[in-house]
């Protein structure tokens, strides 16, 4: 790999091999479109106009955030990295160039793309195994459908915030564990009376469990993360028309770090017979660094055996998995480490079945892949899995946890093989906890 003028790029995993794009601003001023260089960010518009005034590129890049540049499509994408590459590659552009970088030190990030529409999927078998295991017991711990199609949900895009954005607690409707078992063995006759006034005859008639049990409204209890790996899309698709899995690439920009999280507590009251509501909508963060694509070449590896055979718009050419390590970081400790190649489900794949009932695509639309979990028990992208419900606490920092508590920072880190013979560093997702604010 050639390398660059600019100070400090080797060995961070944002050398010239990598350039992920962001939206970044310096005290005072308005948010800009950015490339990163090693711990610097080279302000893109005015250094384009150096060469060309006219250039569309330019235009594209004055108009923060990314959906303007995203639109164009593959090749202004691969035009632009060609681009950057010379700029900061070739040191005949370093006295010009150098005072439109600025260090990230002296910057704000912002959230890089407007979100159009988000979608999560559940593509890692591991992960839908061990939930299906914790919520369902007594079931099948895979669902018929879920070896047929990618599994997903429309997620709540305007609560889409960038890392580095606190949390707050949730709250909603909670039935916590405890109650549950007081009302399962306190169900006779008086309570189902003191029940009648607030509800009707045939619930509380009903033995079944979920009429058994009785919701309060209060903070999350069990509130978690999810570690994920989000797809950018930047060329739309017409109405009507389904996008093949071989045109992914001409669809998707890039990728980003997603941690999805989540009220496990609420969820687990809400989700029959709809799916995440409330549970999941309150916040999800992504990093403020779009990888794109091209610089995740070398990433490629074949996807886990499908089996049974999946549908013919399903099917994909090999490789079509990438090969990304994860880590989880619960207050500076690393509690996991996911490895995203072992996920079933192809990013392909998932924005085939996306679209296949002719839903179309918008510039900003996000995917996410579902928690990345592996077949290790030190390799799942959720503290569900990890505590296995809560029921067997694993260690950090010197004590047993389980869900979040208020004050934990939570850290998402992602590494891949890079173009260059090195490994890239996608960005990072973090996110602090903060208490409920209760009504
Ligand atoms: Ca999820």
């Amino acid at each position: 790999m050639s390398s660059t003028w600019a100070p400090g790029a080797a060995g961070t995993g944002f050398d010239l091999d990598h350039l992920p794009y962001g939206v970044f601003s310096l005290p005072g001023e308005d948010p800009r479109v950015g490339v990163r260089i090693g711990d610097h960010v080279l302000d893109l518009a005015p250094v384009a106009e150096i060469g060309d005034p006219d250039s569309e590129l330019a235009a594209a890049w004055r108009t923060p955030p990314l959906n303007a540049f995203m639109a164009m499509g593959p090749e202004q994408w691969a035009t632009a990295r060609w681009w950057i590459t010379e700029v900061l590659g070739d040191s005949v552009h370093a006295e010009r160039t150098r005072p439109h970088l600025h260090p990230l030190a002296d910057v704000r990030l912002h959230l890089p793309f407007e979100v159009a529409d988000y979608v999560d999927f559940y593509a890692s078998e591991a992960h839908a195994t061990n939930v299906g295991r914790i919520f369902r017991p007594d079931g099948a711990a895979l669902l018929p459908n879920w070896k047929h199609l990618p599994v997903g949900y429309h997620g709540r895009a305007g609560t889409v915030v960038v890392s580095g954005t606190d949390v707050v607690r949730p709250s909603g409707q909670v039935v916590s564990t405890s109650s549950t078992t007081d009302q399962s063995s306190t169900t006779d006759k008086s309570s189902t009376t003191d029940k009648s006034s607030t509800t009707d005859k045939s619930s509380t008639t009903d033995k079944s469990s979920a009429t058994d049990k009785v919701p309060e409204h209060g903070p999350s209890r069990r509130l978690d993360i999810e570690a994920e790996l989000g797809f950018v899309v930047g060329t739309p698709s017409a109405l009507g028309e389904p996008v093949p899995t071989a045109a992914f690439a001409d669809h998707v920009f890039g990728v980003v770090g997603l941690n999805d999280w989540s009220a496990r507590d609420i969820q687990a009251w809400e989700y029959v017979p709809l799916g995440p509501f409330l549970g999941k909508s309150f916040a999800t963060s992504v990093s403020a660094w779009v990888t794109p694509l091209a610089a995740l070449a070398n990433a490629w590896v074949d996807l886990p055996a499908q089996e049974p055979e999946v549908l013919g718009y399903l099917a994909t050419a090999q490789p079509a998995a990438l090969d990304i390590e994860v880590e989880v970081e619960l207050d500076g400790e690393v509690v996991a480490r996911p490895p995203y190649r072992t996920m079933y489900w192809s990013p392909a794949q998932m924005l085939a079945h996306l679209t296949v009932n002719g839903a179309s695509l918008r510039t900003g639309d996000l995917y996410a892949s579902g928690t990345i979990s592996g077949p290790e028990r030190d390799q799942r992208g959720s503290f569900l899995e990890l505590s296995w419900g809560g029921k067997e606490p694993f260690e950090a920092g010197g004590r047993e946890r389980t869900f979040l508590e208020d004050g934990d920072t939570v850290t998402l880190r992602y590494s891949a093989p890079g173009t260059g013979g090195g490994r890239i560093t996608l960005g990072e997702v973090t996110g602090r906890i903060l208490p409920a604010r209760t009504l």
